[in-house]
C-alpha cells in the first residue's frame, strides 16, 4: 500500500546552475516522491550568503520547470526563515556554548593530536572540545557549538539505498557549528529547523551528506522533531574522482536548450546515472517511463 502522507523535497544551494550532479538529486527525490503519491517542496538553501550567485535560485527553478518537474506549494528560502532557526537555537540552548577556536588552531591541534598517536592524516576535523568548558582565556566568542555526549554517541539509521549506516558523532565529528563565526545559520541546524517545520518525512540526496545525517538526527533528537526517512542515491564525480560541481567542470543546465537536447544532454544521462534505462521520445512520456522505472529499481534494491 502507498504511503499518502509523504512529503519530499529538493534542497538546492544556490551556488550556480543546476548539472547533472543536482539535476540527479533532484530527478531521484521527484520520482520518489511521484512514486509514493507525494509531495515535492522545493527549498532555496541560501543560509551561506558568500557562496550565493545572484540569480542562481531563478535559473535552478527555470531548468526545473524546463525540465518538467513541477514543484508542490511556494518556494521556501532559507534567508527568510531566521525566525524558525532563532527560534531553535532559544531550545537547544542548553546544549550550546561559544567557540573561540578558528579553523586554523582545530586543524593544528588535530596534527599534533596525530602526530602524537601517530595516526593518518584524517580529512575532517574533528573538534578537539577546546572551549567546552568555557571561552579559553583571551578568546573573543565566534561560533555557537552544539555538545555532543561524550565519550561516544554513536547514531545509526536505515539508508534505503546504503542499508544500515552509523556514526559516532562525539569521536567522528565532535562538538558542531549551528551558527558560523559570520554569523550565518549552519547548514546542520538550517537544514533541520526546515525539514522539521515543512513536515518533510522522506529525504533523498546525494551521498555526499551521508556523514551529515547522524549530526541530523541528533538535532532533531534535541528538538522533539521525527526523523525523516534517507535515502542518498551516488554523487556524480568527474574523471579526476571529484564531487560534481562548477568548481570540478560541470556543464552548466542550459535552460536555452530545445526539449529534444534536454531530454538527450540531461535527462536520460541522469536516469542512466541512476541506474534507468529510459526509452523515451519526448519530456512528458520520459516521465511515465521513468515513474514506474524508479519504483521496480527501489523493490529490486529493497529501497521502496
Ligand atoms: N543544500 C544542500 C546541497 O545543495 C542539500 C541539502 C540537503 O538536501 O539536505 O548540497
Amino acid at each position: 500500500s502507498r504511503m499518502t502522507s509523504y512529503i519530499g523535497r529538493f534542497a538546492p544551494s544556490p551556488t550556480g546552475p543546476l548539472h547533472l550532479g543536482s539535476l540527479v538529486a533532484a530527478m531521484a527525490s521527484y520520482l520518489d516522491a511521484k512514486v509514493h503519491e507525494g509531495r515535492w517542496l522545493v527549498r532555496i538553501e541560501d543560509v551561506d550568503r558568500d557562496r550565493n550567485v545572484p540569480g542562481a535560485d531563478e535559473h535552478i527553478l527555470a531548468s526545473l520547470r524546463r525540465c518538467g518537474m513541477a514543484w508542490d506549494g511556494e518556494v521556501t528560502w532559507q534567508t527568510r526563515r531566521g525566525d524558525l532557526y532563532e527560534a531553535a537555537l532559544l531550545q537547544l540552548a542548553p546544549h550550546v556554548y561559544p567557540c573561540g577556536c578558528s579553523r586554523r588552531e582545530i586543524a593544528d591541534s588535530q596534527t599534533r593530536l596525530q602526530t602524537r598517536l601517530a595516526l593518518p592524516p584524517n580529512a575532517t576535523l574533528v573538534y578537539p572540545g577546546t572551549c567546552r568548558a568555557g571561552l579559553a582565556p583571551g578568546k573573543a566568542p565566534r561560533a555557537l557549538r552544539l555538545r555532543t555526549p561524550l565519550p561516544t554517541c554513536v547514531i545509526g539509521f536505515e539508508d534505503r539505498w546504503h542499508g544500515h549506516v552509523e556514526q559516532d558523532i562525539a569521536t567522528e565529528v565532535g562538538d558542531y557549528v549551528i551558527r558560523r563565526a559570520d554569523g550565518f545559520w549552519a547548514y546542520q541546524l538550517a537544514v533541520v529547523v526546515d525539514d522539521a517545520a515543512q513536515g518533510i518525512t522522506d529525504i533523498v540526496r546525494g551521498a555526499d551528506l551521508l556523514d551529515s545525517t547522524p549530526r541530523q538526527l541528533y538535532l532533531q533528537e534535541l528538538l522533539g522533531a521525527p526523523h525523516p526517512r534517507y535515502l542518498h542515491v551516488p554523487v556524480v564525480v568527474n574523471a579526476d574522482g571529484e564531487k560534481l560541481s562548477k568548481q570540478t567542470g560541470a556543464a552548466a543546465f542550459d535552460n536555452g536548450a530545445p526539449p529534444a537536447q534536454l531530454l538527450a544532454g540531461s535527462l536520460l544521462p541522469a536516469a542512466r546515472f541512476l541506474g534507468m534505462e529510459i526509452q523515451a521520445g519526448t519530456i512528458p512520456a520520459f516521465w511515465r517511463a521513468a515513474v514506474p522505472a524508479w519504483e521496480n529499481l527501489l523493490r529490486d534494491r529493497g529501497g521502496l
